[in-house]
């Protein structure tokens, strides 16, 4: 795939298909990998936030989370095939999951939140294996318990609801404490799949 540069953030020329694909591969090859759906707010607030752009590069997968993303790429000669947003993605992987057995878990929302979207997904899914979730509202104290709790249901993918950019500084925070696992943000998508 090809990885251009926007405002000194990576983005891969995927479509949500090729993203799937690639998530795959990353799920076959074992290790930790941060998947980031680089939206413009993000990448407004990475230029003054430079952890942000660090996040970014060491991302294994960046998606163009929304027409103005592509439409920068364009601007620079660049051609992006599609928006792939953090839902998007996020229905395709479980698609793609309950076909292959990889087993899924949902970090973030309100009380409730993760576990309705969860059992919705599984009914749209029937094969969908539910590692595990947990609420976003946990506190320092608890952060402990959560990522045991992660490592514990050992997911293929773990999909993080907790606002972006809080979700993928998490993720980077504790990537070295997650296990084999692609990890993803997803901002408010629990909220949408679970109403
Ligand atoms: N959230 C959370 N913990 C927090 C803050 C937010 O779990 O400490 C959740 C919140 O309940 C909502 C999501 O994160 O489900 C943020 O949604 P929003 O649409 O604001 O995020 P965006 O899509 O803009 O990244």
């Amino acid at each position: 795939t090809q990885r251009i540069n926007i405002l000194g953030a990576p983005v891969d020329a995927v479509t949500v298909a090729a993203a799937v694909a690639r998530v795959s591969e990353l799920i076959a090859r074992g290790g930790t990998h941060q998947v980031v759906t680089l939206n413009p707010e993000y990448l407004y607030r990475a230029q003054r936030e430079p952890d942000l752009l660090a996040i970014a590069r060491e991302a294994s997968l960046v998606t163009a989370d929304g027409v103005g993303i592509v439409w920068a790429a364009s601007v620079h000669g660049y051609s992006l095939p599609e928006r792939v947003t953090g839902i998007d993605l996020l229905v395709a992987l479980c698609d793609r999951a309950a076909a292959e057995g990889w087993r899924v878990f949902f970090l973030g929302g309100q009380p409730g939140v993760a576990a309705a979207a969860a059992s919705r997904l599984k009914a749209e899914y029937p094969g969908l294996m539910i590692a595990g979730e947990h609420h976003g509202y946990f506190t320092a104290d608890e952060e402990a318990m959560v990522l045991e709790k992660i490592k514990a249901a050992a997911p293929q993918l773990l999909f993080v609801g907790l606002g972006a950019p809080k979700q993928e500084r998490w993720i980077y925070k504790y990537r070295q404490q997650l296990g084999n696992v692609v990890a993803m943000g997803v901002g408010g998508s629990f909220d949408v799949l679970s109403g």
